[in-house]
């Protein structure tokens, strides 16, 4: 970066200090925990008490403001203004009180804006230089915006369209996004998609139906909550906005109890606090989901109603036995709907065919989906084969005859595949006593209770079963779907805009890859079996070379076999340290923008409070200028507020008030049907069955991968089962090299590589540090305070050790989100392995393991 031009910041740090760091050192010395909590009375908020729009000084304006990193929070910021430079943000108010939140990161945006880091200018790398030397030159943006056409030209017209591919992010969580995802589809080039946090979530899309999203009841409701139990989610530091939820809960009665394997701050203040093994958070809710049967504690009435339970399934397909299989009239009204179907499917694919195959091909899908005989599943009622919606108490345990195949319900097979999880099982792969097995299975029975599902659990190569085992025990007892009763992590998107914001039916597809297949997809040059040749990266508001496993692999693997790499961003990242050519982006306050998802459930309006710094280009004008230079400009407006305008438009937007016009006026459009919003109220899922679907029929992996799944992988897809880690385990290959467990956490002074040069924070929180255990820092020769290196066969980390009996014996635990250029070598996503597990397709981060000696200079392992 030797030639990116220091920052002319309009404050000096010592009068920014004199402002903003005395605020924050008084939050982190004071009231660490509750420091995202409302309090109009503390002296740090002062801003709170300004109306939006109201000039407290003559030259003073005050913009609203949307703090919008991946925390989820989306809190409203006031940002204050005098003389065209943001001067201080403070909290702004919600309608719902309830989120009027801001933490440390949201109080120091100024200098975050006002960084040194931030790219002023598009940059290229100095010809004839390595990637990474930090040599650049200044370019202006014609010279830029004209050779990224030109190389996307150039490999598209070489090796196909699908040769220049866009990596989005997370960091930009934003109807903006639509600028990049319309570029490829109208361009259709690759896209490449984030593979972090996703293992969650793709449980819970394939036994709840959600797409992603709807995991679990609104915070605002965890007073409703007899307990509220908290899996790896250490939400006083990660997700600190939502900790006075849980506060105002257990003021009002709501106990807390914690499943983590650290003995994290919010384990601190829990009524009861369970250690377990890192990764075996599913064999303790196949224990549960063993010990329910056992105590016959099944909902029966929910069971039948609203779960799978009752279907059969058959012997040889492990597929639901379908009503057409066992009743003559069902499979003659089958045969005839099917005929009808195909018939009205061909004419629109023949009627459309001038428009091109493509929209032809879509018309005669939809038709036939449309057109679909609705053959429900079989369950036995009174000792016969009934239709699912027709039965009122059909038979948990029944077993029935299909011309000649077994079949047996769901719930018998979900019953026989957790016999063997024993207590005795359980505290052997957990390390919990089988007797506080027994008081948390109590626990788990004393409804209503509220599974406030962390990231933690999610993040081993068995993490896609964490969450399927738990849906599948809160759905035997029927603790989802009312006040108090839910499970998973939390936050709503909007469905009443498509922020795809894609051209149109027609106008190309774009291959998805998860970053995770890259290098199979960079050394074979195909991507599910067909060609995909990529030359060409262009990165979005994303950082994969510091959030995405084995950084090694990006610097020794995938990087040189990409020919051009772009970068924009706001900020000079790991990843834009080791592009090609860089693009000044604007920061958040310097563009319009919305908010259509995160934890308030509402839009959130953005203004532009000052003009872009320096040479910055908002999102939309840069794909703007791109798309120009393919003769496309018309398809994309160069302001955000047009975009924002077409993304925030139609019959959708208008029956729920949250037009772009809307959402400006109001600043926030509430979206949630409900207030607080009940995830599955009433025993309703957006599955095809319309239940809780425990048992998969068809088990899919999240996106095409090179690690396909056989017959027999399905087939143990259908209930949630038990497999270790596959590095962070005992018996583990790894394990017997490397013996400790290497475990992130989420601190406070960070969103993921966010923030990580704010002056302020850095005060708080100088320097990356590992915590460890002293009876495993004693055996090594390390002490507190002592630079040490940790390391695996994938790389090294260097950092400050931190001895604490709070951590367990057997593990290290570091903060995440440093920059490569702030370790003193190495960083932590260097011993991140890339494995992960084929369904999930997800990052195992936690699934890592290390060892740790005394760091001395030049001696790097
Ligand atoms: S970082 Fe998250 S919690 Fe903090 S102010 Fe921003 S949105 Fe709110």
């Amino acid at each position: 970066m030797s030639k990116t031009p220091t920052t002319s910041a309009g404050l000096t740090r010592r009068s920014f200090l004199k402002t903003t760091t005395v605020a924050l050192g008084a939050m982190a010395a004071g009231s660490m925990l509750t420091s995202c909590a409302a309090q109009p009375e503390a002296a740090v908020v002062e801003g709170a008490s300004y109306a939006p729009g109201q000039i407290p000084s003559e030259s003073e304006q005050i913009f609203r403001g949307v703090c919008r990193p991946n925390c989820f929070g989306y809190c409203h910021i006031n940002v204050h203004v005098k003389d065209g430079k943001v001067i201080k943000t403070s909290r702004a108010d919600y309608a719902d009180p309830a989120y009027s939140r801001i933490c440390q990161r949201g109080l120091s945006h100024v200098q975050r804006m006002y960084n040194n880091e931030r790219v002023k200018y598009p940059l290229r790398r100095v010809e004839g230089t390595e990637r990474g030397a930090g040599q650049w030159e200044r370019i202006t943006w014609d010279e830029a915006i004209e050779q990224i056409v030109s190389k996307m030209q150039e490999y598209q017209d070489a090796y196909g369209p699908g040769s220049v591919a866009i990596a989005l992010g997370t960091s930009l969580a934003s109807s903006m996004t639509g600028s990049y995802t319309r570029l490829l589809q109208a361009l259709s080039m690759t896209m490449i998609l984030p593979s972090y946090d996703q293992a969650s979530c793709w449980a819970m899309t394939r036994v709840a139906g959600t797409h992603d999203d709807w995991h679990a009841n609104e915070r605002t409701d965890l007073v409703n909550a007899k307990t509220i139990v908290a899996w790896g989610a250490n939400i006083t530091d990660a997700q600190v906005q939502q900790w006075h939820f849980v506060k105002e809960a257990m003021q009002g009665g709501t106990k807390l109890v914690v499943i983590d394997p650290t003995f994290t701050y919010l384990a601190s203040k829990a009524d009861k606090w369970v250690p377990i093994r890192p990764g075996s958070d599913t064999a303790l809710l196949l224990g549960a989901v063993n010990e329910i049967f056992a105590r016959d504690a099944i909902n029966v009435p929910y069971v039948q109603q609203h779960t799978v339970a009752p279907f059969l399934v058959r012997s040889d397909t492990g597929r639901f036995l379908r009503y057409s299989e066992v009743n003559a009239e069902a499979a003659a009204a089958k045969a005839a709907q099917e005929a009808a179907a195909q018939k009205a499917a061909a004419a629109a694919r023949e009627e459309l065919l001038p428009q091109g195959e493509l929209v032809a091909g879509m018309a005669y899908q939809s038709v036939l989906e449309s057109m679909a005989y609705d053959d429900q599943p079989v369950v036995i009622q009174g000792g016969v084969p009934v239709e699912a919606s027709k039965a009122t108490d059909p038979d948990l345990y029944a077993t029935f005859d299909a011309s000649g195949v077994p079949c047996t319900t769901a719930l018998s097979l979900l019953k026989e595949s957790v016999a063997s999880f024993t207590p005795a099982k359980v505290a052997q792969l957990t390390d919990i006593p089988e007797d506080t097995f027994a008081e948390l299975v109590d626990v788990f029975l004393d409804q209503p209770v509220t599974h406030y599902v962390g990231y933690g659990p999610q993040a081993y190569a068995n993490g896609l079963q964490t969450t399927h085992a738990g849906m599948t025990m809160c759905g035997l007892i029927g603790n989802l779907g009312y006040p108090g009763a839910s499970y998973g992590s939390y936050w709503l998107t909007s469905t009443a805009t498509d922020v795809t914001y894609n051209v149109g039916a027609g106008i190309g597809t774009s291959p998805m890859i998860i970053d995770l297949e890259l290098p199979e997809v960079l050394s074979t040059g195909k991507f599910n079996g067909k060609d995909c040749p990529i030359k060409m990266l262009y990165v979005f508001a994303g950082n994969p070379l510091n959030c995405s496993p084995d950084t090694n692999r990006w610097l020794n693997d995938i990087l040189p076999k990409l020919e051009f790499v772009v970068t924009a961003d706001p900020m000079m990242t790991d990843t834009a340290c080791y592009s090609d050519l860089v693009l000044p982006v604007c920061q958040w306050f310097e563009v319009e923008q919305i908010t259509g998802m995160g934890e308030t459930a509402c839009f959130n309006y953005n203004e532009k409070a000052v003009d872009p710094l320096y040479e910055s280009k908002s999102d939309a004008e840069i794909v703007h200028l791109i798309a120009q230079g393919f003769g496309m400009g018309d398809l994309f407006p160069k302001t955000s507020g047009e975009v924002l305008q077409q993304i925030h438009s139609g019959e959708a937007a208008e029956a729920i008030g949250a037009t772009y016009e809307q959402i400006k006026a109001n600043k926030e459009v509430r979206f949630a049907p409900t207030n607080p919003y009940i995830a599955f109220e009433g025993g309703t899922f957006p599955t095809a069955s319309g239940r809780l679907e425990f048992y998969a029929e068809d088990p899919q992996p999240r996106g095409a991968t090179h690690l396909a799944p056989t017959a027999e992988d399905v087939a143990l897809e259908h209930l949630p089962h038990w497999f270790p880690p596959i590095h962070a385990w005992p018996e583990s290959e790894s394990c017997q090299k490397y013996p400790l467990v290497c475990m992130s956490e989420r601190p406070r002074y960070r969103v993921h590589s966010q923030w990580h040069s704010v002056p302020a924070l850095r005060e708080l929180d100088p320097e990356p540090t590992v915590k460890m255990n002293p009876a495993d820092a004693q055996g090594r020769g390390i002490e507190s305070g002592m630079y040490v290196e940790c390391f695996n066969d994938l790389g090294h980390a260097v950092a400050k050790a931190v001895l604490s009996n709070a951590v367990r014996p057997g593990t290290v635990v570091y903060p995440k989100g440093w920059h490569r250029t702030q370790f003193k070598a190495g960083s932590w996503s260097e011993l991140i392995p890339g494995d992960f597990d084929k369904f999930a397709v997800n990052s195992s981060f936690m699934d890592t393991v290390c060892d740790v000696c005394p760091w001395n200079e030049g001696s790097d392992k």
